[in-house]
């Protein structure tokens, strides 16, 4: 397996460059070797700070307001200038970039049990398809927007190329309270979304996954859903489907899987040992909980879990084996023996190695960051940290893994199931795991490389890296008129 490539050559993918190894191959200049952005812990300057660069970065467009600091699609907006503004990116493809390429907004009625009609709205944006077909989570959540999906929509493209793998980006979303909701009417509601969208959805066009609120069920049935209206069974028109019904051995606890093996190269990076690792996970869902599991099996003390209603904490180290089966026996982490309850922003605050926010956006912000004292902070979950956040644990010397590579392990493994699915071919759950780390493994060391190289903490690194994958091919692909 070693030196294989994972991109397929073909006519709309030939050549995608290994950029990380060798960088500055599509611009004329080279990339703008100044300093970093520079730190600052006062929030207000570090605002003033990151509002001259969005204004540097897009002459005659973005300001920030503090109100801004937590939209995600700002926070992503604001990256994605800095790390174009840093690669001399050509003004064109800057624009083309910079926007989705397609937002299409759907109101699914749906019979409720008690007899009403309820009319929900649902999203799926479409950053770009440039690398490949667009790839990304559906969400069911009461606070799903559309600045939400569309930033999550660009951090899929930007993930999908920071591991060089051949997908575009895109995110689905439907506001709705899926835990007030029975599996009857979640399964009306995801078939009558899936059929809205069935001309935009595809193997080769768009491939949706599970995110927060949705599962291997939900695609399970958007799949049954597609193959119906195609008359015959597409299996790769999602990932995360049940490994009975063409998912792939590892995708579900990919995710986590993906974060612990960065966390160990930043260990390795900053010579630090395992053993002597103290954590605090936030969110104990999907990723937090595989996360802490795979750090706990690898011998990390995992001494805190966050939920939303409350922590869980053990100066010695909580058994994550025990209190994954307690929660899945019980419904929730609060009243585990082995834990003392614990307040849950406290946690974050904590006096710890490694913090692994794995729940929601937005949990470190202006009001926070100054007071965080981990030394390492790996993002599992997608857009933690706002950007006046990064300025200051910037300058608090915190090093950072930021998201878009930090939680790739899930799209990874994604791109595993649906070239399994494409073969026929199924593969055992060691050769998942190995490819997985191996990418993982790669990619961190890409990112880590680029940032030392260009002077650019571990975020921007990432954004250049993966912008200037994505502007090579949309540039070599040219445009249709
Ligand atoms: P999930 O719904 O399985 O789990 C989320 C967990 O976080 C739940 O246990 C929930 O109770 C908890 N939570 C919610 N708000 C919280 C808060 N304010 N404080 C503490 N805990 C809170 O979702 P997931 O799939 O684990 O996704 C978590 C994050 O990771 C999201 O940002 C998602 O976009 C991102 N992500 C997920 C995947 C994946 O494969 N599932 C891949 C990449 C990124």
């Amino acid at each position: 397996m070693a030196g294989e490539t994972l991109i397929p050559e073909g006519p709309a993918l030939v050549a995608i460059p290994t950029l990380g190894r060798n960088p500055q191959h599509i611009h004329d200049k080279a990339v703008d070797g100044s300093a970093p952005a520079s730190p600052n812990s006062d929030p207000a300057a570090a605002k003033e700070h990151l509002m001259k660069l969005a204004t540097d970065a897009v002459p005659a467009s973005s300001t920030l307001t503090l109100e801004q600091e937590t939209n995600p699609w700002e926070a992503q907006s604001l990256r994605f200038d800095e790390a174009a503004r840093r690669l001399n990116l050509d003004p064109g493809i800057w624009k083309v970039l910079r926007y989705p390429s397609r937002e299409i907004i759907v109101h699914i009625p749906v019979g409720m049990d008690d007899g009403s009609i309820e009319v929900f709205t649902g999203y799926r944006v479409q950053h770009s398809s440039s690398r490949g077909p667009c790839k990304g989570g559906i969400r069911y959540a009461p606070d799903v927007s559309l600045d939400e999906v569309r930033a999550l929509a660009s951090w899929m493209t930007w993930k999908c190329a920071v591991v060089n793998i051949p997908f575009g980006g895109a995110k689905g979303g439907v506001i709705c309270d899926p835990k007030k909701m029975s599996q009857g009417e979640l399964e009306r509601m995801t078939r009558r979304y899936t059929a809205e969208l069935i001309e935009f959805l595809g193997p080769e066009k768009d491939v949706p996954a599970p995110d927060m609120g949705t599962n291997e069920q939900t695609m399970a049935w958007i799949m049954d859903t597609y193959s119906m209206h195609m008359r015959q069974t597409v299996t790769s028109v999602v990932t995360g489907k049940p490994v009975s019904l063409g998912g792939s051995r590892g995708r579900k606890e990919a995710t986590g899987r993906g974060v612990s093996v960065v966390t160990d190269e930043a260990m390795k990076h900053l010579n630090m040992r395992p053993e002597d690792t103290k954590v605090v996970v936030q969110g104990f869902g999907n990723v937090g909980s595989n996360t802490a599991y795979f750090l706990w099996k690898k011998g990390y003390k995992v001494v805190g879990i966050a939920e939303w209603d409350g922590g869980l904490y053990n100066a010695n180290g909580l058994d994550i084996s025990e209190l994954m089966e307690y929660r899945a026996k019980s419904g929730t982490i609060h009243g585990f023996k082995e834990g003392e309850a614990y307040d849950k922003d406290e946690l974050l605050l904590s006096a710890v190695d490694v913090l692994i926010p794995a729940a929601t956006e937005n949990v470190i912000t202006s009001r926070n960051a100054a007071k965080l004292r981990c030394r390492v902070l790996v993002e599992g979950a997608n857009g933690p940290t706002t950007p006046i956040a990064d300025e200051i644990l910037a300058d608090k010397g915190v090093f950072v893994v930021p998201d878009i590579l930090a939680n790739t392990g899930g799209v990874t493994t994604s791109y595993f199931e649906w070239v399994q699915d494409r073969m026929g071919y199924f593969w055992t759950e060691k050769e998942v795991n190995e490819r997985l780390d191996r990418i993982m493994t790669d990619s961190f060391q890409d990112v880590l490389q680029y940032a030392i190289a260009h002077g650019v903490n571990n975020r921007i690194a990432a954004y250049m890296l993966a912008v200037d994958r994505v502007a090579y091919t949309t540039k070599q692909r040219g445009f249709y008129a």
